[in-house]
């Protein structure tokens, strides 16, 4: 079994130390991740400078090896160059935040867990909710235990995104699966002084979670369970789709585009 192990938080940072130790029973771990903390960088890529990789000392018996570059980037340059062969299991994490609801659209963690899930990998991104790395070992036991216990497969282009409520609770948390919430913040940005002839603004907000729906991940997390959401990487409104149905097949106006012909009279459908 060989398992990849990502984060967005940088190869030192205690949350995936803790998860390459927790799994390292489990077969060949390799870690694979970014040189420093580059959290909320969302899908991004590198596609205009070069992306440094350097062998990089985790523990003994794991290799490592850290990128001048994104949690995508890392993810992509480990399934195609730096692994061995393709793993069997992708981790990203253990992340120090929670990845909530439209978090999932920024985060690095899930990001990188989805990328593996494009190139057909299992995948399973996982978040802690305290800010410190307190509780890092005990989250990543809990993802050792889940991966035995509560781990289904999924189909392509599914993946998993687990969030752990804050931990050190005398009860500990059950499973929820859930749905993503919503996860909008007030008063995002902060108005900093002037300096340098500019303004200036810090990405401040707090998360207002007062109307999310009882079976969300936000909800889950906030009552103190441990939220598994099932993930798919295609966007498609299905339902909007079949609103769309009266539209399907609109020939276009000659004239929109200009042409002295109609389209159908130059160009053959593909459909
Ligand atoms: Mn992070």
């Amino acid at each position: 079994m060989l398992i990849l192990v990502t984060n967005d938080d940088g190869i030192d940072a205690p949350g995936i130390r803790a998860l390459a130790h927790a799994v390292r029973e489990r077969g060949d771990v390799v870690v694979v991740a970014p040189d420093g903390n580059r959290s909320a960088s969302g899908h991004a890529i590198t596609l205009t400078e070069r992306i440094s990789v350097a062998a990089h000392h985790v523990e003994p018996g794991i290799r490592g090896f850290a990128v001048g570059g994104t949690p995508v980037d890392a993810v992509k340059l480990a399934l195609e160059k730096l692994l061995p062969g393709p793993p069997d299991l992708v981790l990203s994490g253990v992340n120090h935040g929670s990845n909530l609801g439209r978090d999932v659209f920024y985060s690095g963690t899930v990001s990188a867990a989805m990328e593996a899930a494009f190139m057909g990998t299992p995948a399973v991104a996982v978040s802690l909710a305290e800010r410190g790395g307190a509780h890092m070992a005990e989250a990543a036991t809990f993802v050792a235990w889940w991966l035995d216990h509560a781990y289904r497969p999924l189909p392509p282009g599914v993946f998993y995104n687990l969030n752990l409520p804050p931990l050190g609770a005398a009860v500990p948390p059950a499973l929820r699966i859930t749905r993503l919430g919503e996860r909008h913040y007030l008063n995002e940005f902060q108005r900093q002084a002037p300096s340098a002839g500019r303004d200036w603004y810090m990405m401040a907000g707090l998360a207002d979670d007062a109307s999310e729906a009882p079976d969300t991940d936000v909800v889950a997390v906030a009552a103190g369970f441990v939220s598994v959401t099932p993930l798919s990487i295609d966007l498609t409104a299905r339902d909007a789709q079949a609103a769309l149905a009266p539209v399907d097949n609109l020939l276009v106006p000659a004239d929109v585009f200009r042409m002295e012909r109609r389209p159908r009279d130059t160009l053959s459908r593909t459909e």
